[in-house]
């Protein structure tokens, strides 16, 4: 068989063929983009993934059977499910097949659909299971998908794992494990980084494995979910298998389903990509942008903005301290003002603080308008406090204490910006939450929303909530960050309805306010994941605000999300020579760069360089961030060895270098083995420092000899811009 037929090209290949287990006939269906093609199979009793093909790749053969949820509880008991495929409902289109099966008893559906929403990259895989009984019934949540590959026992392999920024980068972020026999490897994602103790750093939900001596050719899943999940790979024998789907730790985790209800696994996708890690990214980044991103947020050729963030005079900021720093930033040429935490009454009152701002934020608003930027607003509008002002969220309202995921004790106060988070998960909680953060975008005249703090809870000690109740026998509450985490068999579930809630918040705000960006900070690069790409425009991806610690979390990041979402915030930090501070800006200048400074503060030979940095930013820099593509051309940043990134974008004919100096005295210079380009083809190099002379490479040297790049003060950069000939 032979799935690709040009680009955008589709096959369909409807058959009926005898499996060997089962007399019955099965349907065979392909779902093919120009990139990766899935073949499926109806069984009577159960549906298959037969194989996954990529362009001039031999298939990967699926040997494992998937398990349909075996029983269900219905008061109290335990009731045996025996799936039936209903061929009639059988549904096979060029962008989506779906297989139908049914239980009698009680009256269950499934439906097993993969989809293809892009000519191009992977596709993507649900299941659904629907209470067509009157009664309700309690069922064991299953893996959205899991893969048995047949591998040859020799072939050499390697995995493709990435670490969320969180609090701070680790030193390694990014892993390329060997594949080797006996091979066990779980990652885990939620929105808290570090919700079990013991537990390794988060990942962001991905993983890709690669044979790296067939032109690093391999697939690669992930899940398009916030909520507490993991994704498993082991292999043994000839069998290469991975659990992709939510953490069934703690467990057995158990989910409601009423009457008439619906359970849906996270969706994931799945596809196939050659080159190794960088091979992937440029794979997948441009299907997250089309497929996940916000088609509105894309058009704006401004996207990714540059902005000012007030955090640079943290919670002492005020209505002409924000003025100052409106009039500071748009004379360099910022893009949008963001005001940071600070600005409110109290935690939960999400009103300008009078004695802060006299005339509320609307004159702020329309300043930042005046000076021709955009204006954001930090809100952790999930939190709730203790004001009692009128429109405040206080936890001692007997409506409100019932939303909390834990009591909390007579004497408790919130901090500076951090309260106790509301369940969203609570269909009232949900719509307070709602009807809040459109007020606040309404009435504050807000061109984008930035949300922090611990928005979506995991684990719940209550038991009227719609999701399942804690096991008391088996109940743990850590505190972490001033949160309370609930540890029990229903945490998964708490974070499975939070997760839906927090979606069906930010669609239904999006439908009302096009055009209104979204920032997903979540105590920074908590919450980095690809649901959560499609539901906001930007990610803060660390909480560290460092030269090193902001290109440690672009370097992860960017092997999977598109740099124009990947956020770094460029924090004060010691620039003694003026090539420090140029620095210090491009290590933010990857991708969306906030400058959380007063720049108000900066000396004029500061000043002079933002504003040339700035205009590189938007005129040359900011086109080829949104489009072109990405390598890693060097080790991952360790503040002290040289680094360094290159976009290459193929229908330009451009691309550029960013490249890094680390705190070494002794390495003046390096090279950097380029990606990408074409060997015979020539190419003009320029050095936007000076620091070399403009020269001509053939695409070969560059590939092979490299780019020699000569830097001797440590602690600094250059930008090398190439243009093919
Ligand atoms: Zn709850």
């Amino acid at each position: 068989m032979q799935p690709f037929h040009g680009v955008g090209g589709l096959l369909i290949a409807i058959g009926l063929s005898v499996a060997s287990s089962n007399v019955a006939a099965q349907t065979r269906a392909t779902l093919a983009t120009a990139d990766t093609a899935v073949q499926v199979a109806a069984g009577a009793d159960a549906p298959r993934l037969v194989s996954l093909t990529g362009r001039r790749l031999s298939p990967w053969q699926n040997r494992g059977e998937e398990t349909l949820p075996p029983w269900v509880e219905r008061e109290g008991k335990r009731l045996p499910l025996h799936w039936k495929l209903v061929a009639g409902a059988t549904v096979v289109s060029p962008h989506r097949v779906a297989f139908v099966y049914e239980t009698s008893e009680p009256r269950l559906q499934l439906m097993w659909e993969w989809e293809e929403r892009a000519h191009f990259g992977p596709v993507e895989h649900t299941v659904t299971i629907r209470n067509r009984s009157g009664i309700e019934v309690w069922l064991p949540v299953f893996d959205s998908l899991r893969l048995a590959w047949q591998i040859p026992e020799s072939e050499e392999l390697r995995s493709l794992s990435i670490e969320k920024g969180a609090g701070a980068p680790t030193d390694q972020g990014t892993h390329v494990d060997a594949v080797g026999p006996g091979y066990e490897w779980t990652g885990w994602s939620s929105t808290f980084a570090h919700p079990i103790p013991g537990r390794p750093r988060e990942i962001i939900p991905f993983e890709a494995v690669f044979d790296p001596t067939n032109r690093g050719a391999g697939w690669f899943a992930g899940i398009e979910f916030s909520g507490r999940t993991r994704i498993t790979l082991s292999r043994k024998g000839t069998a290469l298998s991975s659990a992709i789907g939510l953490d069934p730790e703690p467990g057995p985790v158990l989910t409601r389903l009423v009457p008439g209800g619906a359970f849906i696994t996270p969706e994931v996708f799945l596809g196939t990509f050659t080159g190794g890690p960088d091979g992937t990214g440029n794979e997948l980044r441009p299907w997250v942008r089309l497929v996940l991103g916000a088609p509105r947020t894309w058009a704006d050729p401004h996207y990714p903005l540059t902005v000012n963030n007030s955090w640079g005079v943290g919670m002492s900021i005020n209505d002409a301290v924000a003025r100052g720093m409106i009039a500071d930033a748009s004379s360099l040429g910022f893009e949008m003002f963001h005001l940071d935490a600070g600005w409110f009454r109290g935690v939960g009152d999400w009103y300008p603080d009078p004695k802060k701002f006299p005339n509320g934020l609307v004159p702020i608003a329309e300043d930042a308008h005046r000076h021709g930027m955009r204006f954001g607003l930090w809100v952790d509008w999930s939190q709730a406090g203790i004001d009692t002002e009128a429109g405040a969220l206080n936890l001692h309202d007997p409506k409100v204490r019932d939303w909390l995921v834990a009591d909390v004790g007579p004497d408790w106060k919130p901090q500076d910006f951090k309260g106790q988070t509301i369940d969203l998960g609570v269909p009232a909680a949900r719509e307070y939450a709602a009807r809040e953060v459109d007020r606040i975008v309404t009435s504050d005249h807000l061109d984008m929303l930035e949300h922090d703090g611990y928005l979506v809870t995991q684990g719940c000690t209550r038991d009227d909530h719609p999701h399942a109740p804690p096991d008391p026998a088996h109940m743990q509450v850590e505190h972490y960050d001033g949160e309370d985490i609930v540890l029990s068999s229903n945490s998964t579930d708490v974070s499975y309805h939070a997760v839906e809630a927090y979606y069906s918040i930010y669609e239904k705000l999006r439908r009302a306010h096009p055009g209104l960006l979204f920032e997903i900070c979540n105590d920074g690069g908590r919450m980095v994941d690809f649901g959560t790409a499609a539901h906001g425009d930007y990610f803060s991806i660390t909480d560290s605000y460092d030269p090193l610690s902001n290109r440690r979390a672009f370097y992860d990041a960017s092997y999977v999300l598109p740099p124009a979402m990947l956020e770094t915030y460029v924090d004060k930090w010691p620039t003694p020579h003026p090539g420090n501070f140029v620095y210090e800006l491009r290590s933010g200048m990857m991708g969306w760069l906030s400058v959380m400074q007063n720049t108000s503060a900066w000396t004029p030979e500061q000043h002079e360089a933002a504003r040339r940095e700035l205009t590189l930013y938007k005129e040359r820099l900011r086109p080829l961030i949104r489009d072109a593509q990405l390598f890693h051309i060097a080790p991952r940043p360790d503040g002290i060895h040289w680094d360094g990134i290159e976009y290459w974008d193929p229908a330009r004919g451009e691309g550029v270098v960013f490249a890094f100096h680390g705190s070494s005295t002794g390495e003046t210079e390096h090279r950097y083995l380029l990606a990408g380009l074409e060997a015979g083809a020539s190419y003009h190099l320029h050095f936007e420092d000076g620091s070399s002379r403009d020269m001509a490479a053939s695409g070969l040297e560059l590939m092979q000899e490299g780019l020699r790049v000569v830097l001797p003060q440590p602690l600094t950069s250059e930008v090398i811009f190439l243009t093919k000939n």
